[in-house]
């Protein structure tokens, strides 16, 4: 998934490692690799990977994930590529 990197360090993916029980959910979710178990605790190994697509936060049971979709976010992206041009927002209700 290397074509869909947009912008290096806008993702507001945020990890508390403390909460983490390491379920893997976010793992499993993730369709770009962002994350990794190390050890029985899950780590950030390609932080520009992360497109904000907010499947790992809406699958962690524990809080662990952070996030706030910006201008890293798939939507946006998605909709940039459709219109062909710089948009200065997804369109979303929850984007910035
Ligand atoms: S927001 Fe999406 S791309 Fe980013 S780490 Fe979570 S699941 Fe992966
Ligand atoms: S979903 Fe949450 S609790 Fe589970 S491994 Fe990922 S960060 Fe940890």
């Amino acid at each position: 998934m290397e074509q869909l990197r947009y912008l290096p360090n806008v993702s507001t993916l945020r990890l508390d490692e403390s909460l983490c029980s390491g379920c893997e959910a976010c793992i499993l979710v993730c369709p770009h690799g962002v994350l990794a178990m190390n050890g029985r605790k899950v780590r950030i190994v390609d932080f520009d990977g992360c497109m904000e697509c907010g499947a790992c936060l809406n699958n962690c049971p524990t809080g662990a994930i952070n996030l706030s979709p910006g201008v890293g976010c798939a939507a946006y992206i998605i909709q940039a590529w459709l219109k062909g041009k710089g948009l200065t927002s997804c369109g979303t209700e929850t984007c910035c």
